[in-house]
């Protein structure tokens, strides 16, 4: 399937960029669209495991998902050795995993699941969850006037136009949480409502979207943005950064 391609193409990207170290971050990718009736029905390969809470909006969707404690750059060399293809039941209350060999998915499995299904049910075709870990963007939300969203957009969008154009929702914040849990879960699908690139506080990043190459698309250019302003910083001066009135004249003249 082309997308599992695209998936290990980016799962690259996620490793030379540096954003990936040891078993970092985690790619879910809903690929229900992409199969023939007869992949959808493809036998178990082990008995199905129970979801937390029901994923009702996702009944019978299949996703590609990494694999628990693989690694991002073997991921790219191989993507059905290090996460697999899960089938959810009809009764959205558990899952299958039904190709190419029994991969147990990520540890965030359930929190990618939370927010497939909250965005599904309001209507978006959102297909792909990515989280990450990039340097300079993590960096960022160790300055704590940086942990308001707001403030946070401003600099990032003014650094340079294809921010603004590229990231046109800006960035939501997460104060620190325990990874993998629920209460991070929940916190980012709040986050959600109102962005498609939310930042955890000295952690990393998680991106929505309808793509993936796309995704990884917002936080390579927000991670461009973040090394232009820490630049100008080591340099010792601050970045002037675009005015307002440039950043609006965007919005006409992108469509934004
Ligand atoms: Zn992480």
């Amino acid at each position: 399937m082309a997308e599992i391609e695209r998936i290990a193409e980016v799962a690259g990207y996620l490793w030379t960029k540096g954003w990936a170290e040891r078993n970092g971050g985690n790619i879910s990718v809903n690929v229900t669209s992409l199969m023939s009736e007869e992949e959808k029905t493809l036998p178990a390969l082990c008995p199905a495991i129970d979801l937390l809470t029901p994923m009702e909006v996702l009944s019978n969707h299949i996703f590609y998902v990494t694999g628990t404690g693989k690694r991002m750059r073997y991921v790219a060399q191989d993507p059905f050795a290090n996460g697999s293809l899960i089938r959810i039941s009809s009764d959205g209350k558990s899952y299958e995993i039904i190709a190419e060999q029994p991969i147990v998915p990520t540890s965030e499995l359930p929190s990618h699941l939370m927010m497939h299904n909250y965005l599904r049910g309001l209507g978006r075709d959102i297909k792909v969850v990515v989280h990450t870990h990039p340097t300079d963007l993590i960096g960022m939300t160790h300055c704590k006037p940086f942990l308001d969203s707001e403030k946070l957009t401003r600099t990032l969008w003014s650094m340079i136009p294809e921010s603004r154009i590229i990231v046109p929702k800006g960035v939501g914040i997460v104060p620190y949480e325990i990874p993998g849990t629920l209460a991070l879960a929940e916190a980012t699908i709040r986050q959600l409502e109102k962005h498609d690139v939310v930042f955890w506080e000295k952690h990393g990043i998680l991106a929505v979207g309808e793509d993936i190459i796309e995704c990884f698309d917002a936080i390579d250019t927000l991670s461009k943005s973040a090394q232009i302003y820490m630049n100008a910083r080591m340099c010792g001066y601050e970045p002037e950064g675009m005015t307002d009135q440039q950043l609006d004249d965007l919005v006409p003249a992108f469509g934004l």
